[in-house]
């Protein structure tokens, strides 16, 4: 592994927004849309990750044969600070970011990169632009690190050279009108991922494939597809990019069923969290699988009684209604649960530095 204190160097941009255009650019945040002034870079060729970069945000130059473009070696990765309440700024669980990049890497047959050098990319870019983490509570500087197959060579094969890249968007409440429960649509035409495929791994394709599913689920009058396992066609599996859990209550017990990471499913670092934050509340966990006829006839008995996704960019969204071919249910009257919102709160007050970090989740910037 290499280590010197000077793998980035830093290029202040000469076009950095005044702070009155900055200002009116993050009051009026949505999600994805907004880039701050810098970018981190680092190359990777002759089998080593090179010296990396820190300068101005734009677009990259890529030679049109290169491998990304053509056969999708692109994987990527989602994480948030937020400004803390003793004016400083904190990542949340950024090194179980950093691994599940190498593992989806590993997947892609891509190179390792060091999980210090995407800390210190991540920590360097972040400092750089605390004046872009926004203040309110909802609110964060989302962290998008990829990496994407350089070589301009158009034979199918693992590339040589290869580009990370790690950009920071400031980024607003996910639901600016308040938490409002989605209506699901389970696909019985598309599958998101088969038994040794890519379901696992945060790569390219994996959401391009999505697209058509996630039509189909609006043409439906749904918001988010739900998928189902490749191979039975019946076990639930994720709700387009977030995982799922199922609430159950049976006098004061509340037992959360979330399903089991088989292989096909994307093992979210939200999900595993809130099995953590379920153990702390003193509720029940099972990770398991769970069928649709099930999940149907535990709505009709009442003993579930709430649904919600959860993911790093929209944090927790509740499910109030569920469709398919022939059928078409409510949850919880279709409105936001208690156990739900409990749960959306206690992780809420850890990003946000207002409840104690017991977990050791939060990583702290350091000023230069
Ligand atoms: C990123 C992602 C998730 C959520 O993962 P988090 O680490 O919680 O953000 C869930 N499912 C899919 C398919 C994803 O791409």
């Amino acid at each position: 592994m290499q280590s010197s204190p000077s793998r980035l160097v830093i290029t202040p941009s000469a076009t950095i927004l005044s702070d009155s255009a900055r200002a009116e650019r993050m009051s009026k945040l949505s999600f994805g849309r907004a880039f701050t002034d810098h970018m981190a870079l680092i190359p990777y060729r002759d089998g080593a990750w090179q010296q990396g970069d820190i300068k101005a945000y734009g677009p990259l130059m890529l030679d049109p044969a290169c491998s990304s473009l053509h056969y999708g070696q692109s994987i990527f990765e989602g994480f948030k600070a937020f400004a803390q309440p003793d004016g400083g700024v904190a990542t949340f669980r950024p090194e179980a970011n950093a691994a599940r990049f190498n593992r989806s890497a590993a997947r892609l047959a891509m190179p390792d990169l060091p999980p210090d050098l995407f800390l210190e990319a991540a920590d360097a870019l972040i400092d750089l632009e605390r004046n872009w983490v926004p203040k309110n509570v909802g609110e964060s500087l989302y962290l998008r690190p990829l990496m994407i197959a350089t070589d301009p060579f158009l034979g199918v094969r693992p590339a040589s050279e290869y580009l990370f890249v790690l950009f920071a968007s400031p980024a607003g409440a996910y639901f600016p009108k308040g938490v409002k429960p989605v209506t699901v649509w389970i696909s019985e035409d598309y599958v998101r991922a088969a038994p040794g495929g890519t379901g696992e791994a945060k790569c390219a394709g994996n959401y391009a494939a999505s697209l058509v599913a996630q039509a189909q689920a609006e043409q439906k009058g749904c918001d988010q597809v739900v998928w189902l396992d490749a191979v039975e066609r019946q076990f639930v599996e994720e709700m387009g990019g977030m995982n799922l859990f199922f609430v159950y209550r049976d006098g004061e017990k509340v037992t959360l069923v979330t399903p089991a990471l088989t292989g096909t499913l994307l093992p979210g670092i939200t999900r595993d969290s809130l099995l953590q934050i379920a153990r702390d509340l003193g509720y029940a966990s099972e990770e398991r699988r769970l069928s649709v006829s099930q999940w149907r006839a535990d709505i009709a008995s009442g003993a579930l009684t709430e649904v919600f996704a959860c993911g790093t960019a929209a944090v927790i969204t509740p499910v109030g209604h569920v469709k398919a071919n022939g059928f078409d249910m409510t949850i919880n009257n279709g409105e936001n649960g208690a156990v739900t919102m409990a749960l959306r709160d206690a992780l809420l007050g850890i990003q946000h530095g207002t409840a104690a970090d017991t977990h050791g989740w939060m990583h702290a910037i350091k000023p230069r």
